[in-house]
């Protein structure tokens, strides 16, 4: 039996972590990536908008350096972050141009979400990215903002894309296959986070990637679901993974969206800064 989403797929945003990026010797994954352009492209085709928000700056920028082992240095990862930034973008553009798509790259900051003005910007630029058919790669900008790099890999930035773009599904592509249970077992659906749904997310174990896990993911979720775009955490490498997804192929975890008022003008601009404000706490 396949999932009935809460809504035809009309948009989604696909956030992929530095795992999915780059290997452990920091050279990219072209052979996914190039999977992962060629579904986005047939995806397209049947008019389903995709917004991708993507890490991999730093370990793109690491492998540039002949690097593999991380900074503990935040200027350095910075460094990282602006050298890999133009690698990552000149693969994308590459891959996305073997299956005749182009890409546009937006670089977002905390302020971006705080700012009503710079939000409705964002939105706007992103929008206008769309409309032309093109497929924006969003990644926070690490030069001036160090948020997701002291805290995440990109999952609440992901969230707070798929909640303003009012994205019908966010998937989150990742390096397991869903969320674990203490069997081994991945949970097939989520209705409710609850705090035993919390325990079996755990953090990262590796260290030289990015920082984040499961738990930064669960977080995100909490984010997305509660802005009704419905979440599936899956593993990156499963052939045709987004494709299938979208077809309400049974593969991940699917947390289901909740059924609260939509948000609209100033209290989704609320919303949105309400988790600007708690991450600030860290
Ligand atoms: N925005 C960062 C990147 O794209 C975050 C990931 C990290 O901390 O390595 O590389």
């Amino acid at each position: 039996m396949i999932r009935t989403f809460q809504r035809p797929i009309k948009r989604i945003v696909v956030k992929l972590g530095s795992s999915q990026i780059a290997d452990a010797q920091m050279r990219p994954k072209t052979e996914q990536l190039y999977s992962l352009a060629e579904q986005i492209s047939q995806l397209r085709k049947t008019g389903i908008e995709v917004v991708l928000v993507s890490s991999g700056a730093i370990a793109l920028g690491m492998g540039e350096l002949g690097e593999t082992k991380r900074s503990m240095e935040l200027a350095q990862l910075q460094a990282r972050a602006a050298i890999g930034q133009a690698a990552l973008m000149r693969l994308y553009s590459e891959l996305f141009r073997k299956v005749e798509l182009k890409c546009g790259q937006v670089l977002l900051t905390w302020d971006d979400f705080d700012n009503r003005g710079r939000f409705l910007n964002a939105r706007h630029t992103l929008e206008a990215i769309l409309v032309k058919g093109v497929v924006p790669v969003i990644n926070e900008n690490d030069t001036t903002s160090t948020e997701e790099i002291k805290f995440g890999d990109n999952d609440k930035l992901s969230a707070l894309v798929a909640s303003f773009l009012h994205a019908d599904l966010l998937v989150i592509l990742s390096d397991v296959d869903g969320l674990y249970d203490n069997d081994k077992k991945v949970y097939d659906e989520i209705k409710d986070i609850t705090p035993e749904i919390e325990g079996m997310a755990g953090g990262t174990k590796n260290i030289h990637m990015a920082r984040g896990g499961m738990k930064a993911k669960i977080d995100a979720v909490k984010i997305a679901t509660h802005a009704r775009t419905s979440c599936v955490i899956t593993g990156g490498h499963i052939k045709d993974v987004l494709v299938r997804v979208v077809k309400g192929e049974r593969i991940g975890t699917y947390f289901i969206e909740k059924k609260e008022k939509i948000l609209d003008g100033d209290s989704e601009h609320e919303f949105i800064r309400s988790h600007f404000k708690n991450s600030k706490g860290g």
